[in-house]
């Protein structure tokens, strides 16, 4: 059996009185999920189970199979283990987000999608000033960069995402609890050598918005996570994605992560190519997911436009070639789902459950038409412990 899931990352949302009363998914075009609906079941799986913020951390890992509450430990780590950064158990990570605050208001959690060598620009001259004993910068993707501290301080922190208060009052949400002095020491130190940084004047010039401090979050110490091979008795997995979280999960799940040329997190993001990619890797592998960034980034920018682009791109270019690669094996299953809902009028992450759709070998169809999420609840199939689905999409009849 040859298995697909495609995640657009924060595809699902509520219906917006710009979309007449739609949302974005019903909005878009998308023939392929739709076929995808109309010869298989539908449904929705609650993958942020109670107690969790809604995060593709958790998410993903609950549509993975595994239960955040046993294995989830922190979004952080997991991107370490993407950057195979070796951790030992005492070690924490923290996600050090490059973010744009104006007027002591968060602004942008990604510092307008900040480029990589101007990220690295700003953390290296970071980490020459940084006086705190114990704590390495690594450079991920873009504004996703972690802060690793090997020493003897324990903490207990409270942090926030900051793609969960735009606009809101960063005092209101810096790190509080045991430890969180050393953690605001850095984000100052940081604000005050981002002002006027040349990376910075640069942007200002091109009208992009600033870095104009770290932010840190997420932290935690390394999971323990069983393979996916003695988990669910799929052989062999492959991930592909633009994002440092979902690789880290490819690596502690034993799988292979695949590069594609021009992949992003927004919606600039080398589709095709990643489509062909995934339907190649089929030959390859038992399981391939393929997880596009882009409508999650575009929610958080309240963009609607580009969510739908991004979902009709999804479509067109991933979920299109690898239905047709599927019907070339004599077994085959795909899932789409995304992690999490991402709201427009909120810009947050939803913690509604996500649609699903299934299809493939063994899979009756269940008669809706088409995917979106009211279809996915007219579908039937309710998965309140989200981290049930895996097992029903590998051997559910
Ligand atoms: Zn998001």
């Amino acid at each position: 059996m040859k298995y697909a899931i495609i995640i657009p990352d924060g595809a699902a949302d509520e219906p917006l009185a710009e979309l007449g009363g739609k949302t974005p998914l019903e909005a878009a075009h998308t023939p392929n999920m739709d076929r995808v609906a109309a010869e298989g079941r539908l449904g929705l799986a609650r993958t942020v189970p109670e107690g969790f913020e809604s995060g593709s951390d958790v998410a993903t890992m609950t549509l993975l199979g595994y239960d955040p509450a046993v294995y989830h430990t922190g979004r952080a780590p997991l991107e370490a283990a993407a950057q195979k950064i070796p951790l030992d158990p005492t070690d924490w990570v923290f996600r050090c987000n490059l973010v744009t605050t104006v007027g002591g208001l968060m602004k942008d959690h990604s510092a307008g999608g900040i480029s990589n060598p101007e990220a690295r620009q700003l953390l290296v001259d970071l980490a020459e000033v940084m006086r705190e004993p114990g704590f390495e910068i690594y450079q991920g993707v873009s504004y996703r960069n972690l802060l690793v501290y090997r020493g003897r301080q324990d903490f207990d922190l409270k942090t926030k995402p900051p793609h969960e208060i735009p606009e809101e009052s960063i005092d209101r949400w810096l790190p509080t609890g045991t430890g969180s002095d050393i953690l605001r020491r850095i984000m100052d130190l940081s604000r005050s050598l981002f002002a006027n940084h040349e990376v910075n004047r640069a942007r200002l010039e091109r009208g992009l918005n600033q870095a104009t401090q770290v932010w840190l979050w997420g932290q935690g110490h390394a999971p323990n996570m069983p393979a996916f091979r003695e988990r669910f008795g799929v052989a062999t997995g492959c991930m592909i994605t633009g994002v440092d979280l979902l690789r880290g999960l490819a690596v502690l799940l034993g799988w292979d992560v695949r590069e594609v040329e021009g992949m992003t997190s927004f919606h600039d993001t080398n589709y095709a190519g990643q489509g062909k990619a995934t339907a190649a890797m089929l030959d390859k592998y038992d399981l391939v997911l393929s997880h596009i960034e882009a409508p999650d980034e575009a929610s958080h920018q309240a963009d609607v436009k580009t969510k739908i682009a991004a979902i009709e791109h999804i479509d067109l270019f991933v979920v299109g070639p690898v239905l047709d690669k599927l019907r070339t094996y004599p077994e085959w299953r795909i899932m789409v789902l995304p992690d999490h809902p991402t709201n427009i009028a909120t810009r947050k992450h939803g913690y509604a459950p996500t649609p699903f759709a299934m299809a493939g070998t063994g899979i009756g169809a269940g008669g809706q038409k088409a995917y979106s999420e009211t279809s996915a609840a007219a579908g039937g199939l309710k998965i309140e412990r989200g981290h049930e689905l895996m097992e029903f999409f590998l051997r559910g009849r």
